[in-house]
């Protein structure tokens, strides 16, 4: 009998979706990753729960529809990870008219069956304090509803409720070679050091690394129909004090987001570059940046350049290729390809997929699979993540409630404790009376306790994980406190239960 009955390549949003949905159906799951949780595009999101506005001009009311209707879904299973978010469209003299922007956001309002999010509304933007960081030349503009979303962190509470329900998750764990017989043997590289594996079905869930995994480790020639796109991102101070996020319009027909990020920065990015070649290890180019703040200062007083940007990152994304010329004509849909032969093992691949819509896509591919390996009913769209077991508007209830339990936590580290941990917060935190019983302050308000527990539970193994993709401390570290934090890390290992 072979070891496991789904066994998944690939850690990003769709493979941790993946695991979880078939774990909680009963089945035997492993998902390898070959570096950190989210460490590939995942984390490199524009971060938004959303049904892609822009989407409705190239007519994909299907995906909108289902995408706008994932978004309360998401809301309500992931509380502490997901927020609504109001953003502000300026109607630009010379591109699409206020009419068409009205109209495209009236079907937004209405195709979805939104309950939650209040609806859209005019803003005067020469009187409206949200139109304060804007140019003068703005009149009038949009505030409609969508939400922001901890991408990296629902990749790793997705892993972890797949692990809390059985399944196997190796991280810095290549798969190197898939051989295909009556069931699949998997060859694995756990750093230099080879393991094997044996599934009745393969899941190729690499994302971008898609093509590459099909030619190197499946050793498939034939082509597959992906196509990839890039986005990059970058990280400035803020532009503004408000909650709100900002979509412009610019003279090349793309959208450029400007998000309030972590407090005290804004998020700017875009996506639609088409991209080749390997995506590790991708940053965004010198041009790219210098795009993103040319878009700011076109639209925002505030000027800024290069040298203010505190951080930034590129993101590829796989789609599936239905030959269309531009990068951002290409289908945001997702594609589950399933490969069945005779007397030989099926192969799942996933093309494209959003953040929005991953714990359907995971829905539809453990349906897929269902006449393979029959495991539970659908089962997620009623769930809570970990943590996320607490009402979609009970955020500050439970930051009150932390903060009695716990007064020695200041209200800022209180909110990012459970802005990050949910419900769990009380694990991270343990029987700790005093911050001192919570150990070493190792930076910003980042903890001994905390570490251990993203350690032990979370699969951190190094700085970044914990600095980056568990946390955004990575904003508020400096060099001797990074240090200070890696030898820390590095007296933990051991003591550890590992996850
Ligand atoms: C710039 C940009 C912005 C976006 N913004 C949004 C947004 O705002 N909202 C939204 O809903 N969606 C957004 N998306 C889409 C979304 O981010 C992606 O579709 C999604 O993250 C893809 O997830 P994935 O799991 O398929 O791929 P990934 O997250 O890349 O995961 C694939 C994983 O496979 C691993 N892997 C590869 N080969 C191997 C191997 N041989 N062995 C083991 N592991 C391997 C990689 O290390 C990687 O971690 C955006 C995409 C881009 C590019």
């Amino acid at each position: 009998m072979a070891d496991f009955d789904l066994a998944i390549v690939g850690g990003g949003i769709n493979g941790a979706g993946i695991a979880r949905d078939a774990a909680g159906r009963g089945l035997r799951v492993l998902l390898v990753e070959q570096n950190d949780l989210a460490s590939g595009t995942s984390s490199a999101s524009t971060k938004l729960i959303h049904g892609g506005l822009r989407y409705l001009e190239q007519g994909w009311f299907r995906l909108v529809r289902e995408a706008l209707i994932e978004r309360e879904v998401m809301l309500r299973m992931a509380p502490h990870l997901i927020r609504p978010m109001r953003f502000v469209l300026p109607a630009e003299p010379g591109l699409r008219p206020a009419w068409m922007l009205r109209l495209g956001l009236f079907v937004y309002d209405h195709l979805g069956g939104r309950k939650i999010l209040p609806p859209t509304r005019t803003i005067a933007l020469a009187d409206d304090p949200l139109g304060t960081p804007l140019k003068r030349r703005y009149e009038r503009g949009f505030e409609y509803s969508d939400c922001w979303a901890d991408d990296a962190r629902l990749v790793v509470v997705s892993a972890l409720d797949a692990a809390e329900r059985g399944a196997t998750i190796r991280t810095r764990t290549r798969c190197i070679r898939a051989e295909r017989g009556a069931e699949w043997r998997l060859v694995l590289d756990v750093r230099g050091r080879r393991d094997l594996a044996t599934a009745r079905v393969l899941v190729n869930a690499t994302g971008p690394w898609l093509k590459l995994f099909a030619q190197n480790v499946l050793r498939d020639t034939t082509p597959l129909p992906a196509r990839l796109d890039e986005g990059s991102h970058i990280v400035v101070r803020r532009l503004f004090d408000h909650d709100r996020g900002y979509i412009v319009q610019t003279r090349d027909g793309r959208f450029v987001f400007a998000l309030p990020f972590e407090q005290d920065f804004t998020l700017i990015g875009t996506t639609d570059r088409s991209f080749a070649g390997d995506p590790s290890g991708i940053q965004p180019s010198a041009d790219e940046i210098a795009y993103l703040c040319d878009v700011a200062n076109q639209h925002f007083r505030a000027t800024i350049g290069p040298a203010d940007v505190v951080w930034s990152f590129a993101g590829v994304r796989a789609l599936h290729d239905d030959g269309s010329r531009k990068a951002q004509d290409v289908t945001r849909d997702y594609l589950l390809a399933l490969d069945e032969r005779d007397g030989e093992a099926p192969l799942l691949t996933v093309y494209g997929g959003k953040i929005t819509t991953y714990r359907r896509l995971a829905e539809q591919a453990l349906d897929r699979l269902a006449h393979i390996v029959a495991g539970g009913p659908a089962w997620t769209r009623e769930s809570h993540l970990p943590g996320g077991e607490f009402p979609y508007n009970g955020f500050e209830t439970l930051v009150n409630r932390t903060r009695k339990s716990r007064p020695f936590l200041s209200e800022q580290h209180a909110r990012r404790l459970v802005a990050t941990y949910g419900t769990r917060v009380e694990r991270v935190l343990g029987p700790a009376r005093r911050l001192e019983d919570l150990g070493p302050c190792l930076g910003a308000d980042l903890m001994g306790a905390e570490v251990r527990y993203l350690m032990e539970r979370e699969w951190a193994q190094t700085e970044d994980d914990v600095l980056w993709r568990r946390t955004k401390l990575g904003l508020r570290f400096s060099l001797e406190e990074r240090e200070r934090l890696a030898k820390f890390m590095a007296a933990t290992v051991g003591h550890g239960t590992g996850a």
